[in-house]
């Protein structure tokens, strides 16, 4: 059993877009915004045991995970990306370079409107430079593809720009995505960028 409803979100998602996250080059995931750990569960059911890396970062405690590794602190502070870059380097993983980065974060509802459509870009943002320091890059060499982002957004005024000038001059293929397990009416979608080959 799944302890999160995202869980069944990112299951369509992997489902609808190449079983992206079954790929047999996938042995390194970090999971943003990850508690209670719904997301995470999946990336461990279709991960072979024993084979990668997984950490999941929240503000909140996420209770264990078989397989995953878990760091409780803000993403948004330079010490946390250090600490999943510490883990993310291991003889597993020796390139230290995550395969897939997963951000499920949403800034907490703080009741202003303006406040909560500002932090959501911020998130974004701060996602998006994660990736672009860490992501696994393509290499012509044996044409290996370049790592995959998968990350939620709300809609933002300037979202365009960030999708227009940041993801897509920087990944093969961008795609927006509405899944249908994410109500109707929400202002949520998700970003899901394959083949990370910066400029
Ligand atoms: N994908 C998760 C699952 O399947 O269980 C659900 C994630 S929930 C929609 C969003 C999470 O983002 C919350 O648990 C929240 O604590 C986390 N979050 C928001 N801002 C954060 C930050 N700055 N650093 C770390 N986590 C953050």
């Amino acid at each position: 059993a799944y302890r999160a409803r995202s869980a069944f979100k990112l299951l369509e998602i992997n489902d609808d877009w190449n079983q992206f996250l079954e790929q047999p080059d996938v042995k390194a995931v970090v999971d943003l915004g990850a508690a209670p750990g719904g997301w995470s569960q999946v990336v461990a059911d279709k991960l072979a045991w024993g084979r990668g890396t997984i950490i999941a970062v929240d503000l909140l405690p996420i209770e264990p995970i078989y397989g995953v590794q878990t760091i409780k602190a803000d993403f948004m502070v330079d010490s946390t990306t250090r600490r999943i870059r510490e883990l993310l380097c291991n003889p597993e993983n020796p390139k230290g370079k995550a395969d897939v980065i997963l951000s499920d974060m949403a800034a907490n509802v703080s009741g202003n409107v303006a406040h909560d459509i500002e932090a959501s870009l911020e998130i974004c943002e701060a996602v998006f430079d994660f990736a672009s320091k860490n992501l696994r890059s393509a290499q012509s060499v044996g044409r290996r593809k370049g790592g995959v982002l998968l990350v939620k957004f709300f809609a933002h005024p300037l979202l365009d720009q960030f999708r227009d000038e940041r993801l897509k001059p920087n990944f093969n293929q961008v795609h927006y995505i509405k899944p249908d397990s994410s109500r109707a009416t929400s202002r949520e979608g998700y970003f899901l960028c394959q083949g990370w080959d910066p400029l």
